[in-house]
């Protein structure tokens, strides 16, 4: 499955979800590990990335995964959950986990930032209840621990639970 990868367990690893794989991408990024994603990019340009920038490129696409000199990381499973367990054991993604560190939409680490710098961007609601916030300079989105991060947090607990 993966027999032509070298991983050194020191190092975290790095990611670039070929074109099918963008709801993977999303958690991987949600547990901040650093991964690229892109709707459309050729083949070529997604080996050239991934070869550049020393990542693995995670695909369910066989003749991708043939390719000479593709550092290819090939998901068995067409399931999420299923695909997030497999990358978790095999890269010890839990011991490497830092949610909410990384944008959720575009892969850039977050900073925290002041609520009283955000306050008139928030929902009523968020001002009231939340006072940590981290922020996307690239995207501008402002991240807090909500509803929708609890969810994508009970999705992760299952998918470690789960055997
Ligand atoms: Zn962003």
């Amino acid at each position: 499955m993966q027999r032509n990868i070298t991983f050194k367990k020191s190092d975290n690893p790095k990611f670039i979800a070929d074109c099918h794989l963008g709801k993977l991408a999303k958690y991987l990024r949600l547990m901040g590990v650093d991964t690229l994603y892109f709707p459309h990019i050729e083949d070529d340009d997604l080996i050239d990335m991934a070869n550049n920038e020393n990542r693995f490129i995670l695909t369910r696409d066989r003749s991708l995964s043939e390719r000479k000199n593709a550092p290819v990381f090939f998901l068995e499973p067409t399931d999420t959950k299923a695909q997030l367990k497999t990358l978790i054991e095999y890269y010890k993604l839990n011991e490497r986990s830092a949610p909410i560190s990384r944008c959720i939409v575009c892969n850039t680490p977050l900073q925290v930032i002041e609520k009283e710098k955000i306050i008139d961007s928030l929902p009523k609601k968020v001002k009231k209840y939340f006072n940590y916030f981290e922020y996307c300079s690239n995207c501008d989105r402002i991240y807090w621990q909500g509803d929708h991060y609890r969810h994508m947090m009970e999705f992760m607990a299952q998918v470690q639970n789960e055997s």
